[in-house]
């Protein structure tokens, strides 16, 4: 048997992803997600998920998920425009609008299955090819997808330096101008300088898309985000945030204008065309939404803050770089991608899981263990990850590594 050549081209592919300490691989995961799981069956305690206020497996979620399949069914059987439009997914978005609504002028909320979608669908749908889309260094595949799907022209600036932004939105002359940005990095876990993008949006008439994965349910008094921690409200803002993060299902929603809603729902073919997310999914994003804007959110939003500062306080590190930040996403930079697989493995041998994050993920040269931490680990599990990374970090010279 010969090979056929396309397979011969991903084998040489493949082995020079290995060659380069690139290559990716599953874990299966066969407990519900929170700190303690258990992965290719070994019992670990896990800094790895996005389940940042402990909802994945909150038993009031869990149970709204199984009214909703009760009450609606397994699946949806359409897209949106077509039949599978549920009552459940409108309550949602009814509810989204009201929470979002300090934020927006005439603002509305419409659900997407994925992120990645909503992503997709807001800026390929808002940008024509004459718009002018200026994208942040740091931005989420998604974000630059969406840029590429919508054949606009893309200037992309340097993380955080606003100067720059500015220098380029001074020589567009493109009508439809959109400043794209992460709320909070996700690889990173700083906050994006909204005070001053939402400023520049306004002097030269760009729309702010702003990504708030990272920072729904998370930052805030309330949970609203990056546009309530900043206190911030403005006509010409569209902001998604991600539901299976903090809020621990699934799915994703757009927040703008309801002109801004209407045009996507007409226009936006990652919306249009793929089938509406199950019901009882937004039914159980409604206990989400709840728990996240009431007293509970509060309570594991300031459990989550003080497992951030125990872990800035208690890392004594002399080789690696804690990037210490205000999310739950803390990065500890390495460097090469061997350096960050070695540190994984050498953390896994003491029964913890923290993802070795490389390239494309992040630039090449900053590979790093990208520690996150959620409201559902305790100050124990926080102290076991500090002296478990402290030590490697100590006897980091005597590994012979990269
Ligand atoms: C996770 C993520 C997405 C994608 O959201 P999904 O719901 O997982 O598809 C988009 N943007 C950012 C910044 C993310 O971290």
């Amino acid at each position: 048997m010969t090979t056929h050549p396309l397979l011969a081209r991903l084998d040489a592919g493949l082995a020079e992803i290995d060659r380069a300490h690139l290559r990716r691989r599953h874990r299966v995961v066969s407990t519900p997600c929170r700190p303690h799981v258990r992965a290719d069956g070994h019992d670990v305690l896990a800094f790895a998920s996005n389940d940042y206020l402990g909802l994945a497996a909150h038993p009031k979620v869990v149970e709204a998920l199984i009214e909703g399949a009760r009450r609606y069914g397994a699946g949806s059987g359409a897209s949106h425009l077509i039949s599978g439009h549920s009552q459940a997914h409108a309550e949602l978005e009814d509810a989204l609008t009201a929470f979002m609504s300090p934020h927006l002028v005439d603002g509305r909320a419409l659900y997407f299955c994925t992120g990645y979608m909503a992503n997709l669908a807001t800026i390929s749908a808002l940008a024509g090819k004459d718009a002018d889309i200026f994208s942040e260094a740091l931005n989420h595949a998604s974000l630059i997808d969406g840029a590429r799907l919508s054949r606009a022209r893309t200037h992309v600036y340097p993380h955080g330096d606003v100067d720059a932004l500015a220098a380029m939105l001074a020589t567009s002359t493109a009508e439809t101008k959109l400043i794209v940005t992460d709320g909070v990095f996700s690889m990173d876990g700083d906050i994006a300088p909204l005070p001053s993008l939402l400023a520049l949006a306004e002097r030269y008439n760009a729309w702010l898309v702003v990504d708030d994965a990272h920072g729904f349910g998370v930052v805030g008094e309330n949970g609203r985000g990056v546009f309530e921690h900043f206190a911030l409200r403005s006509p010409n803002l569209v902001i998604i945030g991600t539901l299976g993060k903090a809020a621990g299902v699934g799915g994703a929603f757009v927040a703008a204008n309801h002109r801004v809603i209407d045009w996507l729902i007409n226009r936006a073919r990652p919306y249009i065309f793929t089938t509406a997310a199950a019901p009882s999914q937004a039914h159980a994003l409604l206990t989400s939404v709840a728990l996240i804007s009431g007293d509970e959110g509060r309570e594991r939003r300031a459990a989550l803050q003080a497992r951030i500062a125990q872990l800035r306080d208690s890392l004594t590190l002399r080789h690696w770089q804690h990037m210490a930040s205000p999310s739950a996403v803390q990065p500890i930079i390495l460097g090469e991608n061997a350096a960050a697989l070695h540190a994984q493995a050498g953390l896994a041998q003491a029964g913890l899981w923290v993802p070795a994050i490389r390239p494309p993920t992040v630039a090449p040269g900053t590979s790093r263990l990208r520690v996150t931490l959620s409201a559902a680990h305790t100050q124990s599990d926080v102290a076991r990850l500090a002296a478990a990374i402290n030590q490697l970090d100590r006897d980091w010279r005597e590994h012979a590594h990269g």
